[in-house]
Parts: structure tokens; sequence; C-alpha cells
């Protein structure tokens, strides 16, 4: 019978070349034909951490040398990783779970590997990022990843600060002792009406997901001890669009203008919605005109 790793075989693997293997951020068995075949040819198993990728690379009937790379050794490490490429050796880089480089270490050794002139070979594979993007849904299309945000909440409300207004979705990854108070962060700075998606343990026996609105959130969280255990990726809706944000305001003011001056509704909506009053007024005046004619 055909081996299934005999699929992964059609392609050329050139010699002193650094692959970039993807493996599993939970279920063991999300790891691809081909990672599992090249890492099979590799010599050497560049690795952030060397124990947890030989119990994993067990698991799989392979084990070869290995080289440190963390983040604490990245550039150094990638030099003895350009030996050995100049020495003709495949050598694979895994990290400790998913994809090399998405909040782990690779991007730097990924560099200098290229620098130094030898191919680097991506192989697609798990991610806790396009995993709870795949089950998110519809109001997420575009999306910008920006992985862990800073602990301290003076730096952290800046940095949530400069993606306030993107129109695009928001992915975060959080750790468990930090997932209350990250979610309420985003509440304060984002405002509390964006949908979250809050994915804990992807591929993992607790897995859940679990949407609400950002102000829901942190109530959700504390709802229970287990929701606040383990891995978790948060996607955030993207800021409203003006467009939206209109048809929003003219709906509310419609409905106040049955009942109110044009004046009072602008005063009463801007308390409602924080929008400019001004604005609203001239909204309101627009609305009322129309009705009128
Ligand atoms: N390189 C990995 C990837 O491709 O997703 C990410 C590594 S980063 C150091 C670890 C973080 O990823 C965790 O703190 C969590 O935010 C997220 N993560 C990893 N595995 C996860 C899982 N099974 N479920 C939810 N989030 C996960």
């Amino acid at each position: 019978m055909t081996q299934l790793t005999d699929l992964a075989q059609g392609q050329h693997y050139p010699a002193g070349a650094l692959y970039i293997v993807a493996t599993p951020i939970g279920n063991v068995a999300d790891i691809t034909l081909r990672a599992l075949h090249v890492l099979g040819l590799a010599d050497r198993i560049a690795a952030e951490d060397t124990r947890n990728t030989a119990q994993l690379l067990a698991r799989y009937g392979i084990s070869k040398p290995s080289i440190a790379v963390h983040e604490h050794n990245e550039r150094s490490a990638a030099e003895r990783v350009i030996e050995h490429l100049r020495n003709g050796e495949r050598i694979a880089c895994v990290s400790d779970a998913g994809t090399p480089g998405i909040s782990d270490p690779g991007a730097k050794l990924v560099d200098a590997v290229r620098d130094a002139g030898f191919p680097v070979v991506p192989l697609p594979g798990a991610s806790a990022l396009t995993t709870a993007l795949s089950a998110a849904g519809a109001w997420v299309q575009a999306f910008t990843f920006v992985g862990f945000l800073a602990t301290k909440s003076k730096q952290r409300a800046a940095q949530l600060q400069a993606y306030a207004e993107q129109p695009a979705a928001l992915v975060f990854y959080e750790a468990p002792h930090r997932i209350v108070e990250t979610v309420q962060a985003l509440a304060d700075t984002l405002g509390g009406e964006r949908q979250l998606l809050i994915a804990r343990e992807l591929t993992k026996l607790h897995e859940s997901l679990h949407r609400c609105t950002l102000a829901e959130g942190p109530t959700w969280l504390a709802g229970d001890a287990n929701r606040q255990r383990g891995e978790f990726v948060l996607v955030v809706e993207g800021a409203p669009q003006q467009q939206d944000a209109d048809d929003a305001h003219d709906a509310l003011l419609a409905m106040l203008l049955e009942e109110l001056s044009v004046s009072s509704a602008a005063r009463l909506a801007a308390t409602l919605t924080g929008a400019s009053r001004n604005a609203l007024y001239a909204r309101a005046l627009l609305l009322n005109k129309s009705e009128e004619e």
C-alpha cells in the first residue's frame, strides 16, 4: 500500500536549504504529510525548545540532531545554522507550536539565511491565527494580526489607540493570566459594541469558541473559572465604517424626530452615541426636511 507520506515526495527538496515547518497547536494529528516528509528528510532540526520538539517528533517515529533557536539566541544560532547549510545540510525550523515566525522565533533566522544566499522553503500548516479566523464568520474580512499586546497598561492603551480607527478586524494572542484584563482594555479603548470572538484551546479537548460584544467579554469570562484557562486567540471587529455609523445615526434620529424637535433630537442622539452634536443636527435637519416634502 502507498505510504501517505509518499504523496509528499513529488517535489524536489534541495539540499542546503532551510525548511520552515509548522507543527500542531494542540492536536498532535494536525501535521501535514509534507511536514512529516521534510522532518524525516532533514539532517538537523532548528527548534525553539529541543526537548519539546524531540518529544513531538518521537510521536511520529522521527529522531534528529537539533540546534536550539529561541528568542534569546536567534542571531547567534543563525550563524551555526548557516554553517550547516554550507555543508549541504537540509535544516528544518520548527517552533514549540504552530507556525514559526508567528509570535514565535524564526523570522530573524529566515533573514540571516536568505542574506547568506540560501533558499528558505515554507511549508504551510497549523497556526492559532488561521485556525481562529477560519471559524470567525463573515463579519471578519480584512484583518490585522497584532499578536501579544504590551503588558503595561499605558503602553497597551497607546498600542490599541493606533489600531482604533482601522476598519480591518484585529487579531490578538493572549495568555490565561491576562485574558480578563486584556478584554477589558480592548472594550475600554475600542468601545464595547464591537463583536468579539474568544477562541480558546483550539484543537484541544476543551476547545471553545464564544462570540459576544467586547462589553460582554469580561462578564462572560468571569462567569466560569474554566473560561479563563488555556490559550487564547481574540478576534475583534474593525472600526465601524462612516457609512455604517451614518446609517445608524439616521435611524436613531428618525425615531427621535417623531417625538422631538430637531435640536432636542440632535442633543439626545449626541448623548446616546457620543457623536458630534453639530453633525447630528445637520443630519436631523435634512431628515426633517425630506419628511416635510
Ligand atoms: N506560532 C504559533 C502560531 O502559529 O499560532 C503561536 C505561538 S505564541 C508563542 C503562543 C500563543 O498562540 C498562545 O499564547 C495563544 O495566544 C496562541 N495559541 C497557540 N495555540 C493555541 C490554541 N491551541 N488555542 C488558542 N490559542 C493558541
